[in-house]
């Protein structure tokens, strides 16, 4: 059995860095006047409520989530995006030069991006047929250098949830932290992990506000792990890294989770209609089970299908150059009326060319 504890693998430099101190920090009284960080006292040419530094550590919002959530805040770490969140994970955790992680292709990109920003080994496990973990390639690459094993699940571009039990099995077994991006989770039947924080003290669950919720352009992106990890990444992130107005509005869209679920229903039907019409287009040769508000699609020539839509006018993501997915194409789901104008063009490419 192994002995996971942070300390072990939190960097040396990170482990003694004294954070910055924000003037907002050192202050945690009520106040009238605030004379001590240099914001302009009189204001802006918007409405006054800009001129002021946000909490830096979004207290408001953290209970919002953490009640939303049913986590305690001091489990909750907020980042820039989920990109941030795994830009601070690599700093907080690996050593530049010297440390490893471990991926399973295809996946989400920024893991490998930011391995490389950090000059991080990368080692990949690709993932098997069905798109699940191959358990056996993820322990044959793992060594004492091994910080972080990525997964993604509802996994893009595949769309599928990567199985519990293999995820628990590296919970239990690897010595450093497994990091969970559910970035889909709020789409999938599988539930999430967040629930079992308690068990594991090596799990990391990145989620964000982008998919979902519908808010991409708030770039707010969440961690959920131990208290005290939470630390570390609280640490080393800038001071005011999430903007007042972000925190404002993900907090006013929280008290309206109604609207979330009636989305995700939605979705889910425009989903199966898209997943229909695709076929009868008779352009798709195969077309993957998804999870998430995107379908993969495997077709005949796909770097021609995916320039025909665009002189068309429709942007799909081309996946033809990824690994296990020769051919494919990776198609969010949209609106009714921008579905429909994506089949009414695939017919039309399927009459020209098929
Ligand atoms: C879209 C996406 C994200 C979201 O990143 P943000 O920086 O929060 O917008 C994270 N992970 C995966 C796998 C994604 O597809």
């Amino acid at each position: 059995m192994k002995m996971f504890s942070v300390s072990t693998i939190i960097r040396e430099n990170i482990k003694h860095l004294r954070p910055y101190s924000s003037a907002r920090d050192e202050f945690s009284g009520r106040a009238a006047v605030f004379l001590d960080a240099n914001e302009n006292s009189l204001g802006n040419a918007l409405d006054n409520e800009y001129n002021r530094y946000p909490d830096p550590h979004q207290q408001l919002l953290k209970k919002a989530i953490s009640r939303q959530k049913n986590i305690p805040a001091e489990n909750i770490f907020l980042g820039n995006g989920s990109d941030e969140c795994i830009d601070l994970l690599y700093r907080c955790f690996c050593n530049p030069g010297i440390d490893n992680v471990v991926i399973c292709p295809p996946t989400y990109g920024m893991y490998e991006v930011s391995a490389d920003i950090n000059d991080v080994q990368l080692r990949k496990a690709l993932l098997l047929e069905n798109f699940q973990l191959d358990i056996k390639a993820i322990n044959g690459l793992i060594d004492d250098k091994t910080k972080m094993i990525w997964i993604c699940s509802p996994n893009n571009p595949t769309g599928n949830c990567i199985n519990v039990n293999d995820i628990k099995l590296l919970l239990c077994n690897f010595n450093g932290l497994v990091v969970i991006d559910e970035a889909y989770i709020d789409f999938a039947k599988q539930a999430s992990l967040v629930n079992d924080l308690d068990i594991y003290p090596n799990l990391i669950i990145l989620q964000t506000f982008s998919k979902a919720w519908g808010l991409a352009a708030l770039r707010l992106g969440m961690a959920f792990a131990s208290a005290e990890i939470i630390t570390v990444l609280n640490k080393v992130k800038p001071p005011y890294n999430i903007s007042g107005t972000t925190q404002k509005l993900a907090l006013e869209a929280i008290g309206k989770t109604d609207r979330l679920k009636q989305s995700m229903n939605e979705l889910a039907g425009l989903r199966t209609i898209l997943q229909h019409s695709l076929i009868d287009t008779g352009v798709v040769e195969r077309l993957y089970p998804s999870d998430a508000n995107f379908l993969l699609v495997k077709v005949k020539d796909a770097v021609k299908l995916y320039d025909y839509l665009l002189a068309k006018g429709i942007v799909v993501r081309n996946r033809a150059n990824i690994i296990l997915c020769t051919e494919c194409l990776r198609i969010t789901v949209g609106t009714k009326y921008e579905n429909e104008l994506l089949i009414a063009e695939l017919i039309n490419y399927s009459k020209q060319f098929l």
